[in-house]
């Protein structure tokens, strides 16, 4: 592999090596000292165009643990706020020697001009474009749920199966998520069944040619899909330039993960957030807080996920063109 753009095109069998290195990633980070010398001598761009807290850290986190170098560059306060173009930002980081880029921008498909360009020779990875892809995310939201769904207590992580026919409900502002369209790829290409909850005004434009089931009524999801896994999305109100539903309140009455709602899940039902959570809109604290939510351990695998791509796209000699 030689870059990581999207899970569109992420063939199942290098969606399940990126998990299983991530099982064994996870593992070296139980130990007292955390750091690999895999990526030694490598250094690793983090390049970010877009507010991050989690992702960034992450990758920072993730090279760091591997041992590589890391240059964190946030597009404020650096020549791209004097208009510097990703062409010649891009040849920077050719020139510096960069091996990996690490790339989050508001246009899609940045990383893959980057990626596509010859502008450098480095592995780019998506870390969110616009409102297209955030693979990584997918991939430490299938992670979590293999885990919590097959890894049981026998320390395997669920290493080496797929989630066939895991039903997972997904609910929000679907339109301006990066995360559900990444979610929706790399499930199905993982064997889930998927179905996307929000207001007509809300789902993705085209998303009735994809394969995924649309509904607009949350407590009808919850019935008839019978979900072992809820995922909620933040209201991406940055992204937001007209109004998409009445009001706060009757969008958390619609399609928020309330208390009422969350105490009728069943047991084994997980409720996930890729963060960060608008608490009491699309979700409540006691769903947020409760034993069944997975959101801090989805930022914990987050790093064991980001090793393992790291890991498969820059350790080595870079002359695999695939
Ligand atoms: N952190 C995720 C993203 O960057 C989700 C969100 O922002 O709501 O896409």
């Amino acid at each position: 592999m030689r870059h990581l753009l999207d899970t569109r095109t992420l063939a199942k069998d290098d969606a399940l090596q990126i998990l299983d290195i991530a099982e064994d990633m996870a593992a070296t980070q139980q130990r007292e000292v955390k750091k690999l010398p895999t990526l030694r001598g490598k250094t690793v761009v983090n390049l970010f165009y877009e507010d991050s807290t989690r992702t960034r850290i992450s990758f920072e986190a993730a090279a760091k643990r591997l041992s590589a170098d890391v240059i964190n560059f946030s597009a404020k306060g650096s020549s791209v706020s004097k208009g510097e173009s990703l062409k010649d930002t891009a040849q920077t980081l050719q020139a510096i020697g960069a091996d990996g880029v690490v790339i989050r921008h508001p246009a899609s498909g940045a990383p893959a001009r980057l990626a596509s360009s010859g502008w450098i020779d480095a592995g780019v990875l998506n870390a969110g474009d616009g409102t297209h892809e955030h693979p990584t995310q997918a991939l430490l939201d299938a992670f979590t749920m293999r885990r919590r769904l097959f890894g049981g207590t026998d320390g395997t992580g669920g290493r080496g199966r797929d989630l066939d026919g895991v039903s997972v409900v997904i609910v929000g502002d679907l339109a301006h998520s990066r995360v559900a369209r990444s979610n929706l790829w790399l499930l199905t290409t993982l064997g889930a069944n998927v179905t996307f909850v929000a207001p007509e005004t809300l789902q993705p434009y085209g998303a009735r040619t994809w394969p995924v089931t649309v509904r607009h009524s949350l407590d009808e999801a919850l019935r008839e899909d019978e979900p072992d896994v809820v995922m909620m999305l933040r209201i991406q109100s940055e992204r937001m330039h007209a109004a998409y539903f009445p009001n706060e309140r009757e969008y958390a009455r619609n399609w928020g993960l309330d208390d009422e709602r969350f105490g009728v899940l069943p047991e084994r039902t997980l409720v996930m957030h890729p963060g960060p959570m608008n608490r009491g809109l699309e979700i409540s604290s006691t769903a947020a807080d409760s034993a069944r939510s997975t959101v801090l351990e989805q930022v914990a695998n987050g790093v064991s996920v980001r090793m393992a791509a790291l890991y498969l796209l820059l350790s080595g000699e870079r002359t695999d063109n695939a």
